[in-house]
């Protein structure tokens, strides 16, 4: 499995993922069977968040890594925080709560990322500049980063916090594609030349902030997978058919199609199932070539001008 520098921090992380907000219901031996596949298919990052499962996805994985000793020095966990019921917070003793509580649900001392979930507009960057020191200086977080956050919103975090930020996650995948589409159109009166997120795709790539992309295999917000859509029966068909030449299924190409941009996008893919996640995994680490990658796009029912 290739690596991602995350954000040029010379944090080496897997450019596979899994993200873990859907373990909370699996059982013991499920789990075991789930991270022992990600482990043999090479993913050494696993992506969680203070309120997935309402924290009980982290203390599943947290009994996992209690009874598999070893496991947690050769695995990067990242953990998210800053949605509560009803609001967002990004107060100072709100994060330093989250982090602790993380902590203890994951059996670990320390986080290797902590992101900021969904943007705060009562943020006060200042708070969360204090916030990230207090828990860096205590070794409880090693690197930080934020979630569905507009370039503005991360240059005006930037100007407080004395760490660079490595990673913003945003959702991404063949059915889903407005980090590219306004760039594709640039300057046209049309849907796709709508631009949502002020550029973010280029951001990111000018700051050495890696993309992180969540639910890959989802359209809309949360509104089902695409792969079983009749929405999307000529991008499954399509996947398949260019997968095939690389003995791939829909979903691996749909990872090899997220990883052949060349802003080296980290994958955060969401299956519950073993096999399906080896099967996946091999996508990141075959690359498309540019008429396959545009095929794609433009089978998702994109026009390119
Ligand atoms: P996903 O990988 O796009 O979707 C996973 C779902 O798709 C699972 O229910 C899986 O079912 C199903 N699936 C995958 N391949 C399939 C196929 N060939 N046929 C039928 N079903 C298939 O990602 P996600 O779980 O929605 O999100 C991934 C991670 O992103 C999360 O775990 C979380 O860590 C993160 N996330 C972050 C945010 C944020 O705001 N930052 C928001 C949402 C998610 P099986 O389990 O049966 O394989």
């Amino acid at each position: 499995m290739k690596s991602i520098n995350l954000g040029n921090s010379g944090l080496e992380a897997s450019a596979v993922a899994l993200g873990c907000m859907r373990i909370a219901e699996l059982g013991t031996s499920e789990l075991a069977q789930l991270i022992d596949a990600c482990l043999e298919a090479g993913i050494d990052f696993f992506d969680h968040a203070d309120i997935y499962g309402g924290g009980r996805c982290e203390e599943r994985f947290g009994e996992y890594l209690h009874t598999h000793p070893g496991v947690r020095d050769r695995i990067l966990i990242q953990s998210k925080c800053g949605i509560r019921p009803g609001f967002f917070d990004f107060s100072l003793p709100h994060i330093l709560h989250s982090v602790d509580q993380s902590l203890t649900r994951l059996q670990t001392d320390h986080l290797d990322v902590l992101l900021l979930h969904r943007p705060d507009t009562l943020m006060e960057p200042e708070e969360v500049a204090e916030a990230f020191t207090h828990l860096h200086q205590s070794g409880k977080v090693r690197h930080f980063g934020v979630s569905n956050q507009n370039p503005s919103q991360m240059a005006l975090l930037q100007k407080y916090v004395p760490f660079k930020l490595i990673a913003d996650q945003l959702q991404f995948g063949p059915a889903h594609t407005p980090l590219v589409d306004s760039g594709l159109n640039v300057n046209i009166k049309s849907p796709l030349g709508t631009m949502y997120d002020g550029g973010v795709l280029e951001y990111c790539r000018l700051n050495e902030i890696t993309i992180q992309t969540w639910s890959p295999f989802l359209f809309g917000f949360f509104e089902g997978v695409f792969l079983t859509s009749e929405r999307y029966t000529e991008l499954t068909r399509t996947l398949g058919r260019i997968g095939e030449r690389y003995r791939l299924s829909p979903g691996a190409a749909a990872v090899a199609w997220v990883a052949r941009h060349p802003a080296k996008i980290q994958t955060i893919i969401g299956s519950t199932k073993p096999q399906r996640v080896r099967e996946n995994a091999r996508g990141a680490d075959v690359e498309l070539t540019r008429e396959e990658w545009y095929e794609i796009y433009r089978s998702a029912g994109n026009r390119l001008p």
